[in-house]
């Protein structure tokens, strides 16, 4: 529940909405308790040979169905409106929180965590906040008022009224912690169900070029299966104690029909339908309130993996004074004395120093797991060494503002993700509004235009969902294009041409030599690529 309310606060960026959604549904709940009231007022007039004056109580009735009829459309309007907005909003705050811890939990936690976390768990709260926050306030409201109408009748009625809503909190205190545990199961079991099918259509070429389709989908058979085994444990579970609080209500009107019958002397035969009434209609938004808290389970999971992505710490601190060691005659890229290691696990680079100058080639070369990503990745800051620095022209990274870090250092990862539209579209990703000359020398510098590499529309050729419908080797063009549009004084190469044939891979290293300015650091394992290079660094396992 603490976990809930921690995501309440964010209604308060949203007041208006919510204050009229609160207003709406208790002109609602209201309504229709008037309703209630008033036919019970006009049944008990009749029974008692009252006048009954007709005309009015039809025209009082009409108007407030015609309330009840605009407050709901409205209600569920606003409240959607709200829900929806809200919405938005905390999936940019878990888009930010994800982009400044995400290098620090892909080890960690798998993409189809974080997709449910940011698509499904924050649909599930769409439930929160537009069916839960208010409308647990209006039937509070309802309640007090149908308790204080049965009190004024006969405060007798109260021995139907505190016993009900007791048995009510204790079915709830009784089911919360099963409910509780279910809820985190069903939220689990879902979640490695998204998991699963994202591998499985990610890496459907792989399994079936690999024969190991058809176990991949006996698995996912299994999850489900899994999955509609906690559904429906949990559907029994609600039906249970739906049943419970049914029978609670129709106990609370028999109650309230012996309390009648008992107490004759106190409840005038007028009054006697509505105190019926009062107890049926007043009690309705008692088992509301039941029925939200219900859906508690389910709230609190999803909730729970939200603010786990929003508690997450950023990968890198941004300090007021990070205290940078700024060297005003060094130039290129400088790893000194950096220590690094990934959590609890032993130290990745251990007293590693290189120096890249412009117009450099530097290979970076190791065994496997040596740390040549790591290194990379640090000059990217994605994360900041344990102890050392590493300096662009003399600045500790740390001492960068993030868009001017961007400017000076870019990346060729290993597999550089391309998104759906142009390669066009590619190219500018990082550079909005770079001149067409920049964008075509770019391009041609990777080889992009070159007649032999089978793009049919040049740039303007179309890029498919995480770049289908490109080669390997257009891929890794498309990427190094990318980055050469952003001119950067840096330039990190994670084995960009192995997936090109020998002779583009010469042209593009060639044409990456002539360019004067930049310092380039290449990770590479093919040793005409590492040719190429000015000098070679070595990366002993573990070793800087
Ligand atoms: P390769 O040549 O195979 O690409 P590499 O020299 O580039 O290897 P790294 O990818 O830097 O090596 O990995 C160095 C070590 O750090 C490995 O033991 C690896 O398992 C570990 N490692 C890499 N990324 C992470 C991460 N995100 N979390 C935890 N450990 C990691």
């Amino acid at each position: 529940m603490r976990t809930i309310l921690t995501l309440l606060p964010l209604i308060a960026t949203r007041r208006r909405l919510f204050a009229e959604t609160v207003l709406l549904s208790v002109v609602n709940h209201a309504a229709l308790l008037g309703i209630s009231l008033g036919l019970a007022g006009v049944v008990g007039r009749a029974m008692t040979g009252g006048e009954l004056a007709l005309a009015a109580a039809t025209a009082v009735l009409s108007l407030a169905a015609l309330i009840v009829a605009l407050a709901t459309w409205r209600e569920s309007w606003v409240s959607h409106d709200l829900a929806y907005r809200l919405l938005a909003t905390l999936r940019g705050r878990v888009f930010d929180a994800l982009r400044t811890s995400l290098p620090s939990r892909t080890g960690a936690r798998r993409s189809g965590d974080l997709a449910t976390a940011v698509v499904a768990d924050i649909e599930t709260l769409e439930w929160l906040y537009a069916h839960t926050a208010a409308q647990t306030l209006s039937a509070a409201l309802v309640l007090l008022i149908s308790g204080a109408v049965s009190v004024s009748i006969t405060p007798v009625l109260l021995a139907v009224w505190v016993p009900l809503l007791v048995a009510l909190v204790i079915v709830h205190a009784a089911t919360a912690a099963r409910a509780r545990r279910d809820g985190e199961s069903l939220a689990r079991g879902a979640a490695d169900l998204r998991s699963e099918t994202l591998d499985t259509v990610r890496g459907m070429r792989e399994l079936v070029g690999s024969a190991a389709l058809d176990r991949q989908l006996d698995r996912l058979a299994r999850d489900t299966h899994c999955l509609a085994r906690l559904q429906s444990r949990e559907a029994s579970r609600l039906g249970g104690e739906r049943a419970i609080t049914d029978a609670l209500m129709a106990l609370a009107a028999l109650g309230t029909m012996l309390v009648v019958a008992l107490d004759r002397s106190r409840i005038t035969p007028e009054n006697i339908p509505l105190a019926l009434a009062v107890a049926v209609a007043g009690l309705g938004p008692a088992v509301q309130i039941a029925d939200l808290l219900r859906s508690a389970g389910t709230l609190r999971a999803s909730a729970e993996r939200i603010a786990d992505v929003l508690e997450q710490p950023p990968a890198v601190r941004v300090t007021a004074d990070p205290a940078p060691r700024t060297l005003t005659d060094e130039r290129g890229l400088v790893f000194d004395d950096v220590d690094f290691g990934y959590g609890d696990q032993s130290p990745t680079l251990r007293g590693f120093r290189a120096h890249v100058r412009p117009g450099e080639i530097v290979a970076l070369v190791g065994p496997s797991g040596a740390g040549k990503t790591t290194a990379a990745r640090l000059a990217l800051r994605l994360w900041d060494p344990d102890s050392g620095s590493i300096r662009v022209d003399g600045i500790d990274l740390r001492a960068l503002p993030d868009p001017q870090l961007r400017r000076l250092v870019a990346a060729v990862p290993q597999s550089s993700p391309l998104l759906r539209g142009t390669i066009r579209s590619n190219l500018t990703l990082g550079s909005p509004g770079a001149p067409e000359s920049a964008i075509r020398a770019a391009a041609a510098g990777a080889g992009l235009l070159d007649p032999g590499v089978g793009l049919p529309h040049g740039i303007d050729t179309v890029v498919g969902e995480h770049g289908a419908g490109l080669s390997g080797g257009q891929r890794a063009r498309v990427a190094i294009a990318r980055a050469l549009l952003r001119d950067p004084r840096v330039l990190i190469l994670d084995e960009p041409t192995a997936s090109l044939d020998a002779g583009a891979d010469a042209a593009i290293m060639d044409f990456l030599g002539r360019a004067g300015h930049r310092a380039i650091l290449l990770i590479a394992h093919r040793p005409a690529t590492i040719a190429c290079a000015h000098r070679t660094i070595t990366l002993g396992s573990g070793n800087g």
